[in-house]
């Protein structure tokens, strides 16, 4: 790749493979015999060899997305060569193959890899184009992460582009080069006939790659996408890239986005571009993979990277990493003026009330929840809500607190921005990642005061969120409309199926949680009234007070059941601001500093 201007940061970023720079010289050629099956054709050429056998492997997970997916269950028909000799190969992982190389200096391996899951992070191959999810696609010499490898793209016939964050070759069409392994698995390829437009922002040239149609408007995308790219710029003080590559997948829902180097997937409703909200969401999921470029890919964790792709890579800072980022999203549509200054206060003080209601908020820590994403936020079950909390909902509220925090401790003159920078110079200076201490660290540098007291409350800890002590330092005045109210609460989520009311989730020390109420009950009736689709909405419930027992008839794998639930009092808030009267001077200085109003 030509990252010319943090060419510095990258040696740095590998150093650790340089000791042992590889001598073994890689090349990719990736074609498509049969796309309409779904499979992807990787001849893989190998060459200065000097050990009696060479492993190859497969990831297990791709960077970003913190789940092991176990990439080598789609790979068949891997065989081995040297020159007209076939090799022996011994499969000795799941990921792994053995090939006896046979003191052969260059050996040829095939596979084909069967892709036709939809997503943003694993590949995908039909008649109408592939996306080449490179953890997915490419295995990789064992030892040899460090090298570089050539890929070269044999588009199927009547394809004609290939959009990628890869560095082309001069003069070889659809051919790339990466530097190593951490660099070509995070530079997806997409192959076929997307619609391809480009942009200039912060001085570097961004190419938006559409596949899968849609009604936007490149020309409105034009004028707004470099917005957020110079707002974010302007948060960091510089942009590492030479270039970058928006690859869109505009299918019939949308599925969120995935942060690479220089480049990012997005899954998008295609109807979304249609509806000023939709359009609004598409400019937001570009602010937060785009921040992602900053944060997580060189801002980052000192866990990930250079990656071990055969294991998990276990870090307690997903919360920075992808809660600040969300966080940012927000920031970034205000200060790019598609958010407004109440839009985006009453976006954050929605989120911070949905942590409030989120009873696994008060088990699990962020820290934690970053910890066990492998475990925990990417297999989710039934009662996930009740025992988790999401790093990125958290870790938006933590990155809203803190920069309040900042901001009131320096009194208006620093701000979270000032913190994300200096991490940033700090990572590149250091070509490593950031430790959680180093974090804190630097928060307490920018503000000038301890952060002890913070970490433990709302990073490693479950304290509840001082909300009215936060919004007041800006002089908003936040208050729970609920509170004084006593309204009787059941504490299920019911869904009506084929007209079968099924209960899909039960709330913690909730009445349904301590009277028995399952999730997977279908409920028939209610003191006697027969179940409505909607639980909430049946008025049998509507004139019922705390310490009401409400008698439930339900359906338990086939048998007919009785409950009797005791209704508790709503633990939930509904948070609504208002300006405090009487705004003072100080206030009124962290409000604008805090909206980056003039
Ligand atoms: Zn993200």
């Amino acid at each position: 790749m030509n990252f010319k201007n943090i060419g510095l940061l990258l040696l740095a970023l590998t150093l650790p493979f340089l000791a042992a720079k590889s001598q073994v010289k890689i090349s990719y050629e990736v074609s498509f015999k049969q796309p309409q099956t779904h499979y992807a054709d990787v001849e893989m050429n190998l060459s200065g060899l000097s050990k009696p056998y060479i492993d190859v492997k497969m990831p297990v997970w791709t960077p970003g997305s913190y789940l092991i997916r176990e990439f080598s269950k789609n790979v068949e028909g891997f065989t081995a060569s040297a020159g007209a000799s076939a090799l022996k190969v011994e499969k000795v992982k799941k990921n792994t193959w053995r090939v006896y190389s046979n003191s052969a200096k260059s050996v040829k391996i095939n596979y084909s890899v069967y892709a036709f899951e939809v997503s943003i992070r694993t590949p995908f191959v039909d008649a109408s184009h592939a996306f080449l999810s490179s953890t997915g696609i490419f295995m990789y010499p064992d030892q040899h992460l460090a090298a570089s490898s050539i890929v070269k793209i044999v588009p199927f016939t009547g394809w004609n582009k290939v959009s990628t964050g890869l560095e082309p070759v001069a003069g070889q069409p659809f051919t790339f080069t990466a530097k190593n392994f951490d660099i070509l698995y995070d530079s997806p390829l997409e192959v076929g006939n997307q619609e391809v437009f480009e942009f200039m922002a912060a001085g570097v040239k961004h190419t938006v790659a559409m596949y899968g149609g849609g009604k936007y408007n490149p020309e409105r995308l034009k004028k707004d996408m470099p917005k957020i790219v110079e707002e974010a710029t302007a948060v960091y003080g510089e942009n590492p890239n030479q270039h970058y590559t928006f690859i869109v997948h505009n299918l019939s829902r949308g599925s969120g986005g995935l942060e690479h180097l220089n480049s990012t997937v997005l899954g998008v409703g295609r109807d979304s571009y249609a509806t000023e909200e939709g359009y609004h969401s598409f400019l937001g999921l570009v602010a937060h993979e785009y921040h992602h470029l900053w944060n997580v890919k060189r801002l980052r964790p000192v866990a990930l990277g250079p990656f071990d792709y055969e294991n998990e890579n276990y870090t307690t800072n997903l919360w920075v990493a992808e809660g600040f980022t969300s966080y940012y999203e927000n920031k970034l549509m205000l200060r790019a003026g598609y958010l407004s200054p109440d839009d985006f206060a009453a976006e954050l003080i929605g989120k911070v009330a949905n942590i409030i209601n989120t009873p696994g908020a008060k088990i699990e820590s962020a820290a934690a929840s970053s910890f066990d994403a492998w475990i925990k936020y990417y297999r989710p079950n039934e009662n996930s809500n009740n025992s988790t909390v999401s790093y990125y909902s958290k870790g938006e509220v933590i990155g809203l607190l803190l920069d309040l925090e900042i901001i009131q401790a320096s009194k208006a003159t620093k701000s979270l921005d000032d913190v994300m920078k200096a991490m940033y110079l700090q990572c590149k200076a250091s070509g490593k990642g950031y430790t959680d201490a180093e974090f804190k660290a630097m928060a307490e540098k920018v503000s000038g005061t301890s952060m002890n007291d913070f970490w433990d409350k709302y990073v490693n800890g479950v304290y509840p969120i001082e909300y009215a002590k936060y919004f007041g330092y800006a002089g908003i005045k936040v208050q729970n409309e609920y509170e004084g109210t006593n309204l009787p609460y059941l504490g299920i989520a019911a869904r009506g199926t084929n007209g079968h009311l099924i209960i899909g989730a039960v709330s913690r020390d909730s009445g349904a949680w301590k009277d028995g109420l399952n999730v997977g009950d279908e409920i028939n009736s209610v003191d006697g009234a027969e179940a409505e689709p909607s639980i909430a909405g049946m008025s049998v419930l509507q004139q019922k007070k705390v310490g009401d027992v409400v008698t439930f008839k339900v359906k338990r794998d086939l048998l007919d059941r009785e409950i009797k639930v005791t209704l508790t009092a709503n633990p939930n808030v509904r948070l609504v601001p208002s300006m405090a009267e009487g705004i003072t001077a100080d206030q009124r200085n962290v409000l604008k500093k805090w909206m980056g109003l003039k």
